[in-house]
């Protein structure tokens, strides 16, 4: 069975004591794009699966909500289902983006693209792996991951339930997909690392009336302290996502102050960016840890603890990619669990070989988003030279053709 988008909860299938019971063959920890990617995949190659989370879903993530070429043929890989208009999961066209830097604009077409709120996408991911044969256990926050040595081969999950309780849960392995959050503990394991000066992801989504923003359109504005995406949702919500220098944002009051002014350093006095401040000033935001950072693709000693998605390695969002390298990552991870005879090398191999170049790429343009000036020159050019524009679309938002097809 698949599963669509949205819809109200997903209840856990089992209780905390009857996953301490079952001798599981591997215990995915976190529920976004990247462990729903690896569970879904090995549940149905028959695997006993437990999905883990330390929230229910759906819930709020920081995100652009942008689906990319990659991310789209990844999720049709999954099997995941269109409606009735063939919208795969029910997520909007995204048709162009508005490029905004040093008072300069200039509308691009994308070939293809989507948007979708993280809510209804995990949700309906969440589904799916419950559809193939996984359990699912949320608000199970997983503090550390133990690998005895000697036989039998199995890993030590240990979680702190909602209501504080302590339990631990056994399998041949685990899988860390956690995101940019960094709290499982592995004995063992190489320390992660945090590009200095990385930027922090901040975000909220706003009413549907609070801007006046067509549904197709990515306004993706760029200013000295960062920069920020604004999108409508499937359900007519604003997604705001910003990347924010740490230093702006120790000098605003508030975290949609420092988004409010990347806006206004990109776009002037625009009468949207007064709209968006407004919104912003009464908005709960949310924001995350670090974004530019490596950990690897395997925890502790053994091979046993495999890290996918952001727990492995992130690079900023400008691009919009990460749910795409989320769901290759767990792809990858899931055909190594399935057929190598040792998987933490296989899936070690083919993600970096995967990852290498697709980060390097974000980080030379991350480093050239630093300089607004250099961006807003490149927008007045390619907004009288079609060539220049078509050139920039694919370099922007992640995708190697213009056909809008990944590159492997
Ligand atoms: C500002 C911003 C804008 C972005 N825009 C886009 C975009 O437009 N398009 C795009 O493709 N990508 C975008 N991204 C990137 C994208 O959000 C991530 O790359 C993607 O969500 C990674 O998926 P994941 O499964 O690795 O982690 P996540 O989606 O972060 O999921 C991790 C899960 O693990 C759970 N968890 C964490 N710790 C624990 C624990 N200790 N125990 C149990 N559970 C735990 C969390 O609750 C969460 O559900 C953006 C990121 C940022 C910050």
């Amino acid at each position: 069975m698949i599963a669509s988008a949205a819809g109200t909860g997903v209840p856990a299938t089992l209780s905390p004591d009857e996953a301490a019971r079952v001798p599981w063959s591997t215990i995915v920890i976190g529920s976004g794009p990247a462990g729903t990617a690896v569970a879904i995949r090995l549940a149905r190659a028959g695997r006993r699966i437990l999905l883990v989370d330390r929230e229910s879903m759906p819930r709020p993530k920081v995100c652009g909500c942008c689906l990319s070429s990659r991310a789209l043929v990844e999720l049709r890989g999954l099997g995941c289902a269109t409606d009735d208009r063939g919208r795969l999961l029910g997520a909007m066209p995204l048709d162009r983006v508005r490029l905004v830097a040093a008072a300069r604009t200039v509308t691009l077409p994308l070939p293809v693209g989507g948007t979708l709120s993280r809510e209804s996408l995990d949700a309906a991911l969440v589904r799916t792996a419950i559809a193939a044969g996984a359990a699912w256990l949320p608000w199970s926050h997983v503090t550390g991951v133990a690998e005895p040595c000697g036989p039998p081969p199995c890993v030590t999950v240990t979680c702190r339930a909602a209501a504080g309780a302590v339990f631990s849960l056994r399998a041949d392995c685990a899988v860390i997909a956690t995101g940019l959050a960094d709290h499982v503990r592995v004995p063992g394991s190489a320390p992660r690392t945090i590009e200095p000066g990385s930027r922090i992801g901040v975000g909220t989504t706003l009413a549907a009336s609070s801007i006046d923003l067509p549904t197709g359109e990515l306004v993706m504005a760029i200013g000295r302290g960062g920069y920020c995406g604004i999108v409508r949702l499937e359900d007519g919500r604003i997604d705001v996502a910003a990347a924010v220098d740490r230093r702006q944002l120790a000098a605003s009051e508030t975290i949609g102050a420092a988004v409010a002014e990347v806006l206004r350093e990109a776009a002037g006095p625009a009468p949207w960016v007064s709209a968006v401040r407004a919104a912003l000033a009464d908005a709960a935001m949310q924001a995350t840890p670090p974004l530019t950072r490596s950990a690897g693709t395997m925890a502790g000693f053994y091979g046993r603890v495999l890290r996918v998605g952001d727990a492995a390695g992130y690079v900023e969002p400008f691009t919009g990619e990460g749910m795409g390298w989320a769901l290759t990552g767990g792809r990858l991870a899931a055909e190594a669990l399935l057929t190598a005879s040792s998987p933490a090398t296989a899936y070690g191999r083919s993600f970096t070989a995967f990852a290498r170049r697709h980060h390097r790429r974000c980080r030379r343009l991350a480093t050239a988003l630093r300089h607004p000036r250099l961006v807003g020159a490149a927008i007045r050019v390619a907004a009288v030279t079609p060539t220049v524009a078509a050139a920039l679309v694919p370099m922007l938002v992640g995708m190697t053709t213009l056909s809008g097809e990944p590159s492997p």
